[in-house]
């Protein structure tokens, strides 16, 4: 790997697919020549062998042990990315239910959920902020829940928006389902309160192709008639995510990221000190510079993961964004649906890196315009 290459990955904070820590690329790089102790390359081994078998284990005892998570719950591998699980979801536990899922529709990704949750069943949005511009997560007393729900869903961060919920929505009693998929792994979670979590890999956790899905086990007890078995988890859980050919590649890169976080970082808890204090970096300029930048989301609702925010004049920002590609940062213009300026700051992004666009930030602030 050249000089440069390593450079503008070190820089790069992109929305998704992420950043990846140091370790791993060279580890993939080393894997797709050959794996240490097969001799083949990732590329060719068979998903059927013994080994990716017990690479599927290896990646289920590094959750469980990171994540605190019991053998009450079942741990997937699919395919699909999150916007599939936006329809087995429903299919599941919607799905002649004769009950009504609750839906928290409080950016880009949680309106796009539920669009196909209606095919399955009623659907009630429980609380709606895009009449607010989706810059602010509800309050707990703006929230009504039925008792009788199916169960809420909701998206624990909006990776457009960048508005992340510091708590746990929902009813004790109601099943809860998250769209987990750009925060992830980024800090610990009370994982019982949650019945079904999902979150693809490419933000936290490696490559386009491999989604997780943590489900209670109790969940599966009664499936809907007529769901093809491809769409089944129960299939899958039998199959041991083994149930046609899987990403192995991206997979093998998953695996890659667990133990990093584990052996390198030191867990969930260490994760997610190291993320505040990168998030608290950036927004701590954006504060300090009020004429200059302007978050976007509500302060009590800022993403640790995404930091969305605008120059004070529209004309600055194509300056400030060409400026940063010249620095050699990647990655930070905002999503096409909102604009802006987005640094995204997944797992695998270095705490130097936040400080030094935080540095750019400040010189451009001050010598730029
Ligand atoms: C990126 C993203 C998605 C889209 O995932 P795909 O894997 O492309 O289907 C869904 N939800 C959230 C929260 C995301 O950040």
């Amino acid at each position: 790997m050249s000089a440069t290459t390593v450079d503008r990955n070190a820089l790069n904070f992109s929305g998704g697919p992420g950043v990846l820590p140091a370790r791993v690329l060279a580890e993939t790089q080393q894997a797709i020549a050959s794996v240490p102790g097969v001799g083949l390359s990732i590329l060719g081994i068979s998903h059927r062998s013994d080994w990716f078998a017990g690479l599927i284990e290896q990646i289920e005892r590094d959750l469980r042990a990171l994540l605190d998570l019991p053998d009450s719950y079942g741990v997937l591998l699919l395919q699909g990315g999150a916007t599939l699980q936006f329809s087995m979801v429903p299919m599941l536990l919607l799905r002649g239910s004769g009950r009504t899922a609750e839906y928290l529709r409080t950016g880009y990704w949680s309106a796009k959920s539920i669009v196909p949750a209606r095919l399955e069943g009623e659907v009630r949005v429980l609380w709606d902020g895009e009449a607010q511009g989706f810059r602010r997560l509800p309050m707990v007393d703006e929230l009504e829940y039925s008792p009788e729900a199916a169960y809420l869903h909701y998206v624990s961060n909006e990776t457009v928006e960048g508005l992340q919920f510091h708590c746990v929505p929902g009813r004790d009693g109601v099943r809860r389902v998250c769209d987990m998929s750009s925060d992830f792994l980024s800090r610990p979670i009370d994982i019982e309160r949650f019945d079904l979590i999902y979150a693809h890999a490419q933000k936290n956790l490696g490559p386009a192709g491999v989604t997780l899905v943590i489900i209670r086990r109790a969940l599966l007890e009664q499936v809907p008639p007529g769901i093809p078995e491809i769409l089944d988890y129960r299939a899958h859980l039998q199959a041991r995510s083994v149930y046609n050919t899987p990403p192995v590649l991206a997979i093998y890169v998953v695996s890659r990221v667990l133990r990093w976080l584990r052996e390198d970082i030191g867990g969930l808890e260490r994760m997610g000190a190291l993320n505040r204090c990168k998030a608290e970096c950036l927004y701590g300029v954006i504060d300090c510079y009020p004429d200059i930048y302007e978050g976007w989301a509500r302060p009590l609702d800022r993403s640790w993961m995404n930091v969305v925010f605008r120059l004070k004049r529209p004309e600055w920002e194509a300056e400030f964004l060409d400026r940063a590609e010249q620095a050699g940062f990647s990655g930070l213009k905002g999503h096409r649906a909102l604009g802006g300026v987005r640094a995204s700051l997944y797992n695998g992004l270095s705490l130097q890196a936040v400080e030094r666009l935080a540095k750019f930030m400040i010189d451009f602030a001050r010598h730029g315009i």
